[in-house]
């Protein structure tokens, strides 16, 4: 989970570690209106799952005077306002009732719509699906999910992420998927790690839970999405695919500074060249130049998840490129091992003549899309990566394009809780860990496999 709203921290690459409840970047502007769900509200839970309704706090956390300062949702009328397009998963990094309280203290600015236990699955409903909860750090995120937090630590997952966790979790997001209309694949069913900045500034305080050892394979098979061949051998587009208890890895908890054991992982460690002794990949918006990945669990350039679509820029025995950040990063993948399934989908790729294509955070209106006499426009700025000539990435979902705009508890200002569609269509593209977004008209979606 985070805030609503999270600008221009200046976060070291240490701090990139702190997940879902740790110390949040300042509040830009918080803000919502209307009245507050009312207690008893029926949950937008499946009929057979164990699920309650505790509101989240929805009050001012400061002056009465100042209607910016409120906790932790805004209200909307989702999917009638602002459509539902993504499910993000978390985990909490604190207990289960703890985490409740923080969703009703106002002065978090945090919340999810849902909580699921991690020894029973038991899950509360805490925000409204309508609603928009802070849980995403990507403002343009939040007003197109539905968040929903398990119980447990990214760096000891294995030991919380719990097979009764893993079917309540798979059972609510299938509910909300066929509800909503969500397509069940890893580019709009995502982690907090695969949810972009809304700038480059915001890039280091990104959150990355759930994590390494959230099994994702186990996950997408109980969405009835397992990793299957879809496509001939030599298809460029591939599903990552290791097993995730034939796949171990050891990395470090970079926050407290200890090695993890070498545990069963999703994850897939990316390195510039096809050698281990290659430096580990670096996105280009945690590291500077010349600087190597690392083996911290959170710094997620340099790992491709089980179930995260990949584009194949070059095969060599033993070792595969994929196109991840605008350049080639290399794993290994043995003969006669299933680390990636080909797979029949859609990429993106510039368009004929366009030399390299920006990648967005968010899909907001251009400024020219809001009204003349509205003073708190929210476009986007390009993030450090581009698309080029010659590369191509999964991708190719239409992306709602708009920005919600919601700064008082209570609308008391013009325009307070509009949804300001954007006229620039945008498209969905797997960049590398996290998602990004593209102009539709700068781009080419191929159907390959
Ligand atoms: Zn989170």
């Amino acid at each position: 989970m985070t805030t609503k709203h999270r600008i221009g921290t200046a976060l070291a690459l240490s701090a990139a570690v702190a997940l879902c409840l740790a110390p949040l970047g300042p509040v830009v502007f918080p803000g919502a209106a209307g009245a507050a769900s009312a207690a008893g509200q029926r949950t937008d839970c499946p009929f057979l799952l164990d699920c309650d309704w505790v509101p989240a706090a929805y009050q001012q956390n400061g002056a009465p005077a100042d209607k910016r300062a409120y906790g932790n949702y805004d209200i909307s009328d989702r999917p009638r306002t602002n459509e539902i397009r993504y499910i993000v998963l978390h985990d909490t990094e604190e207990r289960f009732t703890a985490t409740l309280g923080i969703f009703q203290n106002p002065a978090r600015a945090a919340s999810a719509h849902f909580v699921v236990r991690s020894r029973d699955g038991h899950t509360v409903q805490m925000v409204r699906t309508e609603d928009m909860a802070w849980h995403s750090g990507n403002s343009y995120l939040n007003a197109h999910s539905v968040g929903i937090e398990q119980e447990g630590y990214a760096t000891a997952g294995a030991r919380w992420f719990t097979p009764r966790m893993y079917r309540s979790t798979a059972a609510l997001v299938r509910h909300l998927a066929a509800e909503y209309g969500i397509p069940l694949d890893r580019q709009h069913i995502l982690g907090h790690d695969n949810v972009p900045p809304t700038a480059t500034a915001g890039t280091k305080a990104m959150h990355w839970d759930p994590g390494p050892y959230w099994d994702w394979e186990h996950f997408m098979t109980l969405l009835g999405r397992p990793t299957v061949p879809t496509a001939r051998s030599d298809s460029p587009l591939v599903t990552v695919s290791p097993v995730f208890r034939q796949n171990p890895q050891a990395f470090r908890d970079c926050e407290k500074n200890v090695d993890l054991p070498r545990q069963a992982s999703s994850a897939v460690p990316l390195y510039t060249e096809p050698s281990t002794a290659a430096p580990l990949f670096a996105d280009p918006a945690l590291h500077p130049p010349g600087e190597a990945g690392t083996d911290c669990a959170g710094d997620w350039g340099d790992k491709v998840s089980a179930t995260q679509q990949a584009v194949v820029a070059e095969r060599r025995p033993g070792w595969t490129a994929i196109w991840w950040y605008g350049r080639k990063a290399w794993f290994q993948s043995p003969e006669g091992t299933r680390t990636t399934t080909p797979t029949a989908g859609t990429v993106v790729r510039p368009k004929a003549g366009r030399g390299e294509v920006q990648v967005y955070g968010v899909a907001y209106p251009e400024a020219s899309d809001y009204p003349a006499d509205f003073t708190e426009p929210h476009t986007g700025t390009p993030l450090p990566y581009t698309i080029k000539a010659g590369q191509s990435y999964p991708g190719g979902g239409e992306a709602p394009a708009g920005y919600y705009y919601a700064p008082t508890i209570d609308s008391s200002l013009p325009y307070d809780h509009t949804y300001f569609p954007g006229g620039t269509e945008y498209v969905t593209v797997q960049i590398g860990h996290r998602l990004g977004f593209v102009k539709a008209d700068e781009v080419d979606v191929v159907q390959v496999g």
